[in-house]
């Protein structure tokens, strides 16, 4: 039998997008999957009898329209449902806000909290949508990988670097004042600077700490809240919707397309180690001891796991190595799915009955403070006493997921500490995230079928996600662009020959984006030419 092209590590989502786009290139690929099943942190699987749900990642926004396009997903049969609004947060005081539909059905909520921010938010967008479109410019690229003393490293890179900054001397000098802001203040002080309206504040600034164990006045962390705005849904910017079926369900239609082109897909095949020769790639060893050759190898897996675990630190320049050590993962994220024999009934909004704020975004967690008090707490003690929890209903929409008349809930929670001994805590971090959403809806506990729980530590064990980071490190100014995963190493490319990272590592980063996939497969196509 011929050889394969390319190897590649992990099935996840960006590894599928990277196989679609290899096989199209006319390469021949395999790829090795650890788990049972195709997708990494996005699959659907049933977590109770007869109750399915994401198991993971359980929204989408960032999955890029080109990617959608060209692996032909909407042809194969992807939906995706908009949300009726982005965010329903219930107070404490027993008033409610919905935020983020179009923009006039917004002033008029905040404006029964603040009429000065309802007038200020069209700006914000304003701002937030010339920001989101300058970086947006970028995610189907790679961006210019700067040498140790920040020396452009070729021809390429040089034309990149010039391109960054003619785009950023073209911006008004706000917008210069602005893009700055986001990559080195946090959200915080951000919005502090705009708004007064406390629930406001956190609809908008619970993007910075999603999958980022920070508090949301830690310097930096406006741009995690600029990451969750580059995307759009069935064409409208900055929206989240849900997938039918699931997130497994882009990653089954991507496997599918992949199939389809001719690629092999492995399941229950977990990499041992990259093998190396004189200095460059040339295959895997599976646990199995099984070794497979290739002309390529390229890892959809976290680079700490790739570079500490899969390749003897012997074969890696001794800088590069202790880079890999300091790169930092960990998102203090938890996850919960529950199945339900009723809806939640909100104190705020009474009823079981199907509502538009049962299919948005539903957050527990009514300001920045609050945010900020769990993380603090979260460092003393590992968990926050009331943790930040974001609720979604996907059977409200989705009928697919669970028997008639009952649904599921994805229970989304921050502020967790990713090294706290979660074989012990385990329970506590449930009880408190129940105690949470009961407090809201009286009838919560008591509509409980049953649920599975997911620990930062459970999400290394079973997925990888190494210190539970659900974007495969922490996404901080020093671990973006043309320093992610390291300095010198933005181009998909790491320091030995024939492997590369394909995976959310690589820029821009983590999300269900299908970028990093897409952008590794041109590269690696261009060297195998
Ligand atoms: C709890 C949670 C919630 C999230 N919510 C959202 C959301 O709502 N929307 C969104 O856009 N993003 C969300 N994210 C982030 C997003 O899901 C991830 O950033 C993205 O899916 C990562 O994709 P990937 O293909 O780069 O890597 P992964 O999906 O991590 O894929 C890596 C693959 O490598 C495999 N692997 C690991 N070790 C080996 C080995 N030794 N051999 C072979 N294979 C191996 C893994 O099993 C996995 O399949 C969430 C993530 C988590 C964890």
């Amino acid at each position: 039998m011929p050889r394969d092209d390319v190897l590649i590590v992990g099935a996840g989502h960006n590894g599928l997008t990277c196989a679609c786009y290899l096989a199209a290139a006319g390469l021949k690929v395999r790829v090795l999957e650890r788990r049972a099943v195709v997708g990494g942190a996005a699959v659907t699987e049933e977590f109770h009898p007869g109750f399915r749900n994401s198991t993971l990642s359980y929204t989408v926004s960032l999955l890029h329209p080109r990617v959608i396009r060209d692996l032909r997903l909407a042809e194969r049969g992807l939906r995706i449902v908009e949300r009726p609004f982005s965010n329903f947060l219930p107070l404490p005081d027993g008033r409610a806000l919905k935020f983020g539909g179009d923009l006039a059905t917004s002033q008029a909520e905040v404006a029964r909290f603040s009429p000065r921010d309802a007038a200020r938010l069209p700006q914000y967008y304003a701002r937030l949508d010339r920001l989101a479109a300058t970086l947006k410019r970028w995610v189907l690229e790679a961006p210019p990988n700067l040498g140790g003393a920040f020396i452009v490293q070729g021809w390429r890179d040089a034309l990149a670097a010039a391109r960054l900054l003619w785009q950023f001397g073209r911006l008004p000098q706000d917008g210069q004042r602005d893009l700055i802001d986001v990559f080195t203040k946090s959200a915080g002080h951000w919005l502090d600077a705009t708004f007064e309206c406390e629930p406001l504040k956190a609809a908008l600034g619970w993007d910075a700490i999603v999958g980022n164990y920070a508090s949301p006045y830690a310097a930096g962390c406006a741009y995690v809240l600029l990451h969750h705005c580059f995307g759009e849904v069935n064409g409208k910017p900055g929206i989240w919707g849900h997938a039918i079926g699931g997130m497994g369900r882009i990653t089954e239609l991507m496997a599918d397309e992949a199939r389809a082109r001719g690629v092999r897909i492995d399941l229950e095949a977990p990499v041992a180690r990259v093998l190396i020769e004189r200095g460059r790639a040339v295959g895997v060893v599976l646990e199995s001891g099984e070794t497979i050759r290739a002309r390529a190898v390229a890892a959809n897996v976290n680079p700490k796991l790739l570079y500490q675990r899969m390749v003897d630190r012997s074969e890696l320049p001794a800088q590069f190595a202790d880079a890999i050590d300091r790169y930092r993962c960990g998102s203090g994220a938890f996850r919960i799915n529950v199945a339900l024999s009723e809806l939640p009934d909100f104190a705020c909004l009474p009823g079981t009955h199907a509502q538009p704020h049962h299919a948005s975004g539903i957050l527990f967690a009514p300001s920045l403070g609050y945010m900020d008090r769990a993380w603090r707490d979260a460092e003393d003690t590992g968990l926050a006493r009331s943790p930040v929890v974001e609720m979604l209903i996907p059977s409200v929409v989705d009928d697919s997921l669970a028997p008639r008349g009952a649904h599921v809930a994805s229970l989304f929670c921050q502020q967790f500490k990713p090294d706290a001994d979660w074989d012990a805590l385990r329970g506590r971090a449930v009880d408190a995230i129940f105690d949470v959403v009961q407090s809201y809806c009286p009838n919560f506990r008591r509509s409980l079928l049953g649920w599975r729980a997911y620990s930062p530590l459970d999400l290394e064990r079973e997925f990888g996600l190494v210190g539970g980071d659900i974007f495969h490190g922490q996404l901080a100014l020093d671990q973006l662009f043309s320093l992610r995963p390291v300095l010198g190493y933005a181009r998909y490319r790491g320091p030995i020959a024939g492997l590369y990272h394909c995976g959310s590592g690589a820029h821009p980063g983590g999300g269900v984006t299908g970028a990093p996939g897409h952008n590794a497969a041109r590269e690696i196509a261009r060297d195998l030419a």
